[in-house]
């Protein structure tokens, strides 16, 4: 097993870089290809700010309303879900308009959510030394990290998958990665789950998914697995170059991660969820985002008050 936290060599890391963008631009241009989709600002619902006056005994949000915005804990390179714009500097995705109905709810409007993006094996300091005050970036609800943060919901449910290049013909399933250089994040689920389940994969673990997808594409590394819903943004960004194989190996409810001892938070957030679940604006923040990569809107999973 390999750990790295950055990518190789840095000549290589641009070549990746660019090969990635190749790819992915290549997708506009071709005659007769439609452009690839993206998260389109007008079918996104506008949630209403409520007046979040009655929710008191929150330590984070009495910071949050001193400091007069929510800084929400992001990934800002996972395509459909939680997306930061170059250019702009603004992050768009499912998790981002989960962040902003709940934002709204707690009396937050979308100009005062401040995203900060934090990589999966940073997620439990970050809400522990109060860099975010919430999270909500494809965290999977666990319990060990409940010993060291809070989470409301579940809103999502994935499942871990593979991303091989289109052209692979051996990999179809984790039975098949024996032998296989297999990338994935630092710190998240899937990567433990290769390190003790599968332990003949020759596992390689960065700060991010982006990076492994650039080394899937240079054949530096076989596979790339986490969950599949992260897998299937990649693969509908560069769909003639890589493919989503195999069956879910796992179950990965998304939380929102809060700070552990603050209940009054978490609780108002799995308020905020099932409001905007009855309501609509959660069904229509899937279509309008994820549900562009492919799979059409699930029924959102039960919301686990503990
Ligand atoms: N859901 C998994 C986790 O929380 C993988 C995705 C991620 O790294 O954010 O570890």
């Amino acid at each position: 097993m390999t750990r790295k936290t950055t990518p190789a060599a840095p000549g290589r890391t641009l070549l990746a870089a660019a090969l990635l963008l190749a790819v992915l631009a290549a997708g506009c241009g071709k005659a007769g290809t439609p452009p690839p989709k993206g998260p389109q600002a007008s079918a996104l619902p506008s949630y209403q700010v409520r007046d979040a006056a009655s929710i008191t005994g929150s330590l984070t949000l009495d910071a949050a309303r001193s400091r007069g915005y929510l800084v929400v804990g992001a990934k800002e390179d996972q395509p459909y879900l939680g997306e930061k714009n170059p250019a702009t500097g603004e992050y768009s995705g499912f998790d981002i308009e989960i962040a902003k109905m709940v934002g709204a709810d707690l009396g937050f409007g979308p100009d005062r959510i401040q995203f900060k993006t934090i990589a999966s094996a940073n997620r439990e300091t970050a809400l522990q030394n109060g860099q975010v005050d919430f999270y909500v970036g494809t965290y999977t609800i666990n319990d060990n990290r409940k010993k060291l943060v809070g989470f409301a919901g579940p809103y999502f449910i994935a499942g871990q998958s593979l991303l091989v290049r289109k052209n692979n013909t051996s990999i179809h399933g984790p039975q098949d990665l024996d032998g296989k250089k297999v990338c994935s994040a630092a710190g998240s689920t899937p990567y433990q789950r290769i390190r003790s389940q599968y332990p003949k994969a020759r596992l390689i673990g960065y700060d991010t998914y982006s990076a492994c997808v650039d080394n899937l594409i240079t054949g530096q590394v076989d596979a790339v697995t986490t969950d599949n819903a992260i897998l299937l943004g990649y693969a509908a960004k560069a769909p003639d170059e890589l493919k989503v194989v195999g069956p879910l190996f796992s179950q990965e409810p998304y939380g929102i991660g809060t700070p552990k001892n603050d209940t009054v938070l978490r609780y108002a957030i799995d308020d905020a969820l099932a409001r905007n679940e009855q309501n609509g604006d959660w069904k229509k923040a899937y279509e309008a985002t994820l549900g562009l990569s492919g799979e059409p809107a699930p029924t959102p999973p039960p919301i686990d008050r503990y």
